[in-house]
């Protein structure tokens, strides 16, 4: 009987010890961050900089450096003069890369928009935006997204108040547009237009090269171009921050965060399962850690919700 106990006591502190010892190697919960003072490429030459840096380096006290040197409209323009050949988060992952190779670093950020329709109405101009952080390091990738309204927008006209009138709908001049003779796909291309004058210059040029008398005005989404869009990358570096800042409990690995939505919360008229969202599951980008919250606040579902109560 004693030696039984000494065995698992044995088995039991070598166990604990191995595990004490695993994550001590990888992550020490020391300091703000792992990230402290450690430089962080980014690639970008649409001034995101201006909104990633500042709110990476308060959260996590690491360094981001703006990397130039490679034109990133190789990878795709919103224009289509350049067409994305990869998804979303693959060019943004292809950008990251790129800027670590530049500056030698093993950590590196960047970023990628999409545009398209709402998902919910499908009728809303829609932006998505996608931030990736590489730690080669530690073998990590942390992915976090932002989305919401755009001003999204083209005409095709000939006439001058049309085009005005649409302007004050886009936001101009603070967001800024794009001129083309002809049609969407023409070739003579005028970009980043952002005072009045200059939009008016734009127009007597597109109409005098337009051999079918009509316009192609659209909004410029590139980052710098576009306040709405820049917001969009700013929540994005928000919810990045806040990913990386969360540790894993077993082994404190950056990144631990929700991996799944459970659903299944009860009717509160019938108690059967609904569709909307009972709990969260956690989990950690490096071991295996998973842990289940139930969400605060909502025990039940409304009726409303209930495909047995309102089919
Ligand atoms: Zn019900
Ligand atoms: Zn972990």
């Amino acid at each position: 009987m004693r030696e039984y106990f000494k065995l698992t006591f044995f088995h039991l502190s070598h166990l604990i010890k191995s595990v004490l010892r695993k994550k001590s190697m990888q992550f020490t919960s020391s300091g703000i961050s792992i990230y402290e003072n450690k430089e962080v490429a980014l690639l970008t030459q649409h001034a995101k900089e201006k909104v990633i840096v500042p709110v990476l380096n308060l959260a996590l006290a690491c360094r981001v450096k703006h990397v130039t040197g490679y034109d990133t409209d190789r990878l795709g323009t919103f224009t289509r003069d350049i067409l994305r050949q990869d998804t979303q988060i693959e060019a943004a992952r292809q950008k990251a890369r790129i800027g670590m190779k530049l500056s030698g670093l093993s950590l590196g950020i960047a970023s990628e928009g999409s545009f398209g329709a709402d998902p919910f109405t499908g009728m809303l101009p829609w932006n998505v935006e996608m931030l990736t952080w590489i730690d080669d390091k530690h073998d990590i990738e942390i992915v976090a997204m932002s989305q919401g309204e755009s001003n999204l927008a083209h005409i095709l006209t000939n006439s001058w108040e049309e085009i005005e009138l649409f302007a004050q709908q886009a936001g101009f001049p603070e967001h800024y547009l794009v001129v083309r003779p002809e049609s969407e796909n023409d070739t003579r291309i005028l970009k980043g237009i952002s005072d009045w004058d200059a939009l008016k210059e734009a127009f007597v040029w597109a109409h005098n090269e337009s051999q079918n008398n009509l316009i192609f005005v659209e909004t410029d989404m590139r980052a710098h171009a576009n306040p709405k869009r820049m917001q969009n990358i700013r929540l994005a570096a928000e919810e990045l921050a806040k990913k990386i800042s969360s540790t894993c409990p077993a082994c404190n690995a950056p990144g631990y965060w929700i991996v799944e939505h459970l659903t299944g919360l009860p009717c509160q008229a019938c108690g059967t399962a609904t569709h909307e969202i009972r709990a969260e599951v956690y989990g950690c980008c490096k071991c295996m850690h998973r842990v289940t919250l139930e969400r605060s606040g909502s025990t039940y579902a409304n009726p409303g919700l209930c495909e047995y109560c309102n089919p």
